[in-house]
């Protein structure tokens, strides 16, 4: 589905920016908007996705895990397979590329767990762009190997000490940085957050994950999936597989959200599933807020999903019910881990997990038939240390 003119999903999203931030906003939409229309941009895109990131990746039929669940058939969409080991890589070119495009000269971007950073400074390299990556100084410390990975690509990180000095207070200072430095910066976001046109653009940059999934699956299998089941942090790798099949209504979907220590305890990241509707970084959308509208403290196991809002995509398609929106606990994620990586040969990154987790709990409530796609958004090498801590 499309979003207005001012960008809402029905009620959801829009641009609550200052005013400062306004032009920009209209600028990097109107770029955007050419940009996607025009065959060179878009075959340096196709260009940059087979010999770059190494798409197309694979649907792969996961007959050990179908079998061992006895249940549906399920097929995991491989972007653990990316360069740089997740679907982050697919929106950072193509943000960077635009800003190559229309003569940026300097790329910043927040991130948390420093997998959005990495995937930036790696598209900064490439496109020779100068590159800084805000980032709270909590996770510079809890992550130290994706600082080095950054540095050595080139970029400078940059640590936030305000707030919680997590992800949220990354963002914050970003768009400070951009509000001053418009004129010569591009704003990389990470995820289908933030104001208009981000959302949109950086699910249009991951829809390569459903287009490549639909065309795939009717080779497999001739027909479409059941079901579409994908975790859900912001919210980028599950809208990059659900939005090519937004019109085909038989087509069942599941957004899995992170529940930490349990959606009824105050340590989890569960925004649609356990928060409630306000706005932030620029956006209306779910999010987890106290009664005064203060942003609370989150918490999950995997780093890519402990962010207190949703992109507002996911808002509606859960209000207008297209979409389900389920949370699975760190426990649950962990098993799962675990298990794929025994049964398939496959170590997913802790975020997918919960997808997986999603299917072992509810493998007996599918029919049998059932054809299922998972995206497998990232791989789990590092998470070894947070794996490795549990036992
Ligand atoms: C960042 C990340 C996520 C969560 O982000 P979305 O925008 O919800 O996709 C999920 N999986 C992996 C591997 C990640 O790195």
């Amino acid at each position: 589905m499309n979003p207005t003119k001012n960008g809402y999903f029905g009620q959801f999203g829009g641009r609550f920016v200052p005013e400062t931030l306004v032009k920009a906003l209209d600028e990097l939409t109107a770029v955007y908007t050419r940009e996607l229309k025009n065959k060179a941009f878009n075959s340096k895109l196709a260009y940059y996705h087979k010999h770059f990131i190494g798409r197309t990746t694979p649907l792969y039929y996961a007959e050990n895990l179908t079998k061992h669940l006895k249940g549906p058939k399920i097929y995991l969409k491989r972007e653990d397979v990316c360069h740089t080991g997740s679907h982050k890589i697919n929106n950072t070119i193509g943000q960077v590329l635009l800003a190559k495009e229309i003569g940026k000269t300097r790329i910043i971007a927040e991130t948390g767990a420093g997998q959005h950073g990495v995937a930036t400074a790696t598209a900064a390299a490439l496109f020779s762009m100068k590159c800084e990556v805000y980032m709270g100084e909590e996770d510079v410390a809890r992550q130290a190997m994706n600082v080095e990975r950054m540095k050595l690509l080139g970029a400078t990180v940059v640590p936030v000490k305000s707030g919680t000095k997590t992800l949220k207070d990354a963002i914050n200072e970003a768009m400070r940085d951009w509000v001053t430095n418009v004129e010569n910066t591009f704003y990389v976001i990470g995820s289908v957050i933030g104001p208009h046109p981000y959302p949109l653009m950086v699910r249009t940059f991951q829809s390569i994950i459903g287009k490549e999934a639909k065309k795939q699956i009717m080779q497999a299998e001739g027909k479409l999936p059941d079901y579409l089941v994908a975790c859900v942090g912001g919210g980028s790798n599950s809208m990059g597989l659900f939005a090519p099949f937004y019109n085909d209504k038989k087509v069942k979907m599941v957004g899995v959200e992170a529940g930490g220590l349990g959606v009824n305890t105050n340590k989890h990241s569960a925004s649609i599933t356990g928060g409630s509707v306000g706005i932030l970084h620029g956006t209306k959308t779910y999010l987890l807020q106290d009664k005064y509208g203060q942003v609370l403290p989150t918490h999950s196991i995997s780093a890519g999903l402990d962010y207190p809002g949703v992109g507002p995509e996911h808002s509606f398609y859960n209000d207008s019910k297209r979409a389900e929106y389920k949370a699975v606990n760190d426990k649950e994620a962990l098993n799962a881990f675990h298990l794929l990586s025994e049964i398939e040969g496959i170590i997913p990154a802790l975020e997918p997990a919960h997808a997986i987790a999603y299917l072992i709990k509810n493998a007996r409530a599918f029919k049998k038939n059932d054809v299922i796609v998972v995206c497998l958004s990232g791989r789990g090498d590092k998470d070894l240390d947070i794996v490795n801590n549990q036992l």
